[in-house]
């Protein structure tokens, strides 16, 4: 399995793009970065998008993605939750702000939505997807994907502490989670449904706890005025927990 970093922050800048991640060319998951940072040519590739949740750093790219699919004559299949579905399609693809590409073209619409359900296996474009909710804001699941060879991903999207109970359901090799701000910032977070290192600590102890390992760790979703201070907390921590813990950055590709 390989994944792609298409964009690893919350906030859109000239060197940091919208969180978005791509697997194998071909499942992509969150939108925050699909078009801008891709070809016509890859976007095509792209079958399937999974989205965490309905705020705007995570579904940027749906319209301008479907706008040149249908323009080029492709589709794709976007894969969420309910409320995520509803918010799109009430706010975005709803015939005012973009075309409603679920009807256009009336004879191979270019964006097909499935409803997810938490907790409930789901068999797509060959791998093994399992949505697994998390602490946020707004209703919001994490996406574990897992390689017709075993090999496991878990993003989280956003998600503030106490995931305990979403570590029961999952065991990757590689857990992609955020860390919007750093530690000052903690109060915050924890209020926002976010995470700073301090908080990821906790919740890497509680993986440990539960699953009787730690994984492969990546980082994204930082706030990019905060990056320089997350970076150090995230090194300590690293040390501390003797574990590999790395920041994500629009670029990284990761084999497993
Ligand atoms: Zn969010
Ligand atoms: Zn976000």
């Amino acid at each position: 399995m390989d994944i792609q970093v298409l964009g690893a922050h919350n906030c859109e800048w000239q060197k940091t793009r919208l969180i978005s991640l791509l697997i194998d060319d071909v499942l992509a998951i969150d939108a925050g970065a699909l078009t801008s940072s891709l070809s016509l040519e890859a976007q095509q590739k792209i079958k399937a998008l999974l989205l965490t949740h309905q705020h705007y750093d995570h579904i940027k790219d749906v319209p301008t993605i479907a706008m040149n699919l249908f323009l080029s004559g492709a589709t794709i299949k976007v894969y969420t939750i309910t409320p995520v579905h509803d918010a799109l399609t009430r706010h975005l693809l709803n015939d005012e702000l973009y075309p409603d590409f679920r009807q256009q073209p009336a004879s191979n619409p270019t964006v097909r939505f499935t409803i997810i359900e938490p907790h409930q296996t789901e068999h797509i474009e060959g791998y093994t997807v399992l949505a697994v909710p998390v602490n946020h804001s707004v209703p919001t699941v994490g996406y574990q994907v897992t390689s017709a060879d075993g090999q496991a991903v878990f993003y989280t999207g956003d998600t503030g502490p106490g995931l305990a109970n979403c570590w029961r359901h999952v065991s990757p090799q590689l857990l992609i989670i955020e860390v919007t701000a750093s530690d000052r910032y903690t109060e915050w977070a924890a209020d926002a449904g976010h995470l700073t290192p301090g908080l990821l600590k906790q919740e890497l102890q509680s993986f440990g706890e539960v699953n009787g390992y730690l994984p492969r760790v990546v980082v994204v979703h930082m706030n990019p005025a905060l990056e320089e201070e997350i970076a150090a907390e995230i090194v300590a921590l690293a040390e501390a927990l003797g574990s590999s813990i790395t920041l994500g950055y629009a670029g990284m590709q990761i084999s497993l």
